[in-house]
């Protein structure tokens, strides 16, 4: 089976500003290892360019009025947060990344590939209905999955596992129950949510889950939440679909956040949710690029372990430079996993009374 790339030269278009930190160098030193691996012309995987998405496709998500702001403001530049500007010509560019996601969610439904990776820019997951956030400003996973809802996949579930947590992803789901969203990320931390007792509400109570985790997790802590966490709650949901909300963000030499997840950690976490597709969904998988800012350091080799996870390639030669050794030193943290246990437990407790699994 094979795994389709989404990329688009237009992704190193958009720029903030010359330093900030979401910034192309993202995507183009990850292009350029992929082409030095030589997997632009592998067998396994087929490299798709997308178009932009309609309006009428990202309308699914977000209101008029907010659409209306994007493209005005696109025209002679913006303002949204201190993280997020509007710089001129953005517009285009957000629907070419919300296009993307679409594009690989069709790849997988059509059965051209098996699984597919989105790597788009600008991401998506801090957006909300009526506003960008946090450097995001179209919602490129909860656009994909109400396109896929449109083709008549009823159940999806969502893993986002960057560093922040997904509030806008969230906050659009919350009272949804078509939409299972686990959330893996480091707290106390921006964006501020993301606490094991938001569990969704309404019809969609029971249908958010929290793993916040402190700085210094790493490997061992992120597998055994999906051992003890995730996986129980996906084979109790039973998704038609999985989406990764895939943040590179925790890897141990990012610039901007704390946590200690190694490539061959997150090649790990690909595999389980691949594997879990395969048990659950006929190994339909789509998953999307969110943060991950260590552009001069683990970045493209973290892309490049989850794209060989997807693939079923050799996973034995991915691994950072030996020189960031003493980086992940630094940044691991022994004493967090304890901390993961126990939040995982109060999780498993607030999730009890509405799955089977927990009980
Ligand atoms: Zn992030």
């Amino acid at each position: 089976m094979t795994t389709a790339l989404i990329f688009h030269p237009g992704y190193l278009l958009h720029e903030q500003s010359r330093d900030h930190p979401e910034r192309k160098e993202r995507l183009s030193y990850t292009m350029d290892q992929i082409r030095e691996e030589g997997l632009m012309q592998h067998p396994a995987v087929k490299v798709i360019a997308p178009k932009e998405a309609t309006i009428e496709e990202v309308s699914r998500v977000h209101i008029p009025e907010y659409l209306a702001f994007l493209e005005h403001s696109s025209k002679k530049g913006g303002f949204i947060d201190f993280d997020t500007n509007v710089p001129v010509g953005l517009f285009p560019h957000a629907l070419l990344a919300a296009g993307g996601a679409i594009r690989a969610a069709d790849a997988v439904l059509d059965g051209e590939v098996e699984n597919a990776f989105a790597l788009i820019r600008p991401p998506g997951h801090h957006a909300r209905q009526g506003t960008g956030a946090g450097f995001c400003y179209l919602n490129n996973m909860a656009i994909m999955v109400r396109h896929v809802q449109g083709r008549g996949i009823r159940r999806v579930m969502i893993l986002d596992w960057d560093a922040h947590h997904g509030d806008g992803t969230q906050m659009i789901f919350y009272e949804d129950p078509s939409v299972l969203f686990t959330s893996i990320h480091q707290m106390p931390f921006y964006p501020g949510s993301g606490s094991v007792d938001e569990t969704g509400s309404g019809r969609g109570a029971g249908f958010t889950a929290n793993m916040p985790v402190p700085a210094g997790t790493g490997d061992e802590s992120y597998r055994y939440l999906f051992e003890t966490v995730i996986e129980p709650l996906a084979r109790e949901f039973s998704p038609e679909l999985i989406a990764v909300s895939a943040g590179q963000d925790n890897h141990y030499t990012d610039p901007l956040t704390g946590l200690a997840l190694t490539a061959r950690g997150y090649a790990g976490l690909m595999k389980h949710a691949v594997a879990l597709a395969r048990e659950l969904c006929g190994g339909r998988l789509v998953a999307i690029l969110e943060g991950g800012y260590s552009v001069e350091g683990g970045l493209p080799y973290t892309n490049l372990g989850i794209i060989a996870a997807m693939a079923d390639l050799d996973l034995q030669s991915i691994r950072e430079p030996a020189i960031y050794g003493e980086w992940l030193a630094r940044a691991a943290d022994p004493s967090a996993h304890a901390r993961v246990i126990e939040n995982a437990a109060s999780l498993r407790t607030h999730l009890a009374p509405f799955w089977a699994c927990f009980r």
